[in-house]
């Protein structure tokens, strides 16, 4: 095989290594990247937190109402059950009444608020329950699918990467540098030439150059620098 050609076969190597692991980084972050799990397990933390507060006032909220039902109850006892004569006193008694009636409607109107408060917080919860098991199967499945994928790669990996090392070994030195050395900035080092152009730039190759390369001499573009292959 020529120069060229071996580097063409590294090159593919080398493309193929990229892919794998680049598909093996994607892997890994996937198996790793629990962050929506973990915002929806603190949103459902701090949304119980809220559930039980906002429950803890409806209780309140109705104890100071019995209180004050109770209070009622036992003014108008006062006021109806005859033992009251003195008419001062029964309109202080009215009076009262009608204060502990408008605390009470007051009080009616924010257990209501409350209730409708904590039934907003119970449907919030029930939601963020939903999508973090949703979340939590999701993740099962992408670690049961991904976690064996994984596995593979590395395996792919480690194959390629002997084959690689195999057959750079194989190349010459100073053509590996070449090679190295414009790989990076040129993403393919290596390129065929067809129709006397190079697949590189698309630019006309000189016959005498590509002649060069197809008898085996390593001869890069003019124009774009890469290493001439014709088979
Ligand atoms: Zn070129």
């Amino acid at each position: 095989m020529s120069l060229a050609g071996q580097l063409y076969k590294l090159q593919q190597l080398d493309l193929e290594l990229q892919d794998k692991q680049q598909e093996l980084n994607d892997v890994e972050n996937k198996l790793t990247d629990n962050k929506a799990l973990l915002a929806a397990e603190t949103k459902l933390a701090s949304q119980t937190e809220q559930l039980e507060d906002a429950r803890k006032k409806q209780k309140g909220c109705e104890w100071e109402l019995d209180d004050l039902q109770e209070k009622t109850r036992q003014v108008n006892g006062r006021l109806y059950g005859g033992k009251t004569k003195d008419p001062k006193e029964l309109v202080n008694l009215e009076k009262e009444v009608k204060a502990l009636k408008s605390q009470i409607k007051i009080k009616e109107d924010s257990l209501l608020g409350l209730m409708s408060e904590v039934e907003q917080i119970e449907t919030d919860v029930k939601g963020v329950v939903q999508e973090s098991e949703r979340l939590k199967r999701e993740w099962g499945q992408t670690q049961e699918t991904l976690g064996p994928r994984k596995g593979d790669l590395e395996i792919e990996l480690a194959g390629l990467k002997g084959q690689r090392s195999e057959l750079a070994r194989q190349i010459e030195s100073e053509a590996l540098s070449v090679y190295e050395r414009i790989r990076p900035a040129k993403g393919q080092a290596v390129v065929k030439v067809e129709r006397g152009r190079c697949l590189g730039c698309h630019i006309a190759v000189p016959t005498s150059q590509w002649q060069k390369a197809k008898a085996g001499d390593l001869i890069q573009c003019n124009n774009c620098d890469r290493i001439l292959y014709l088979e």
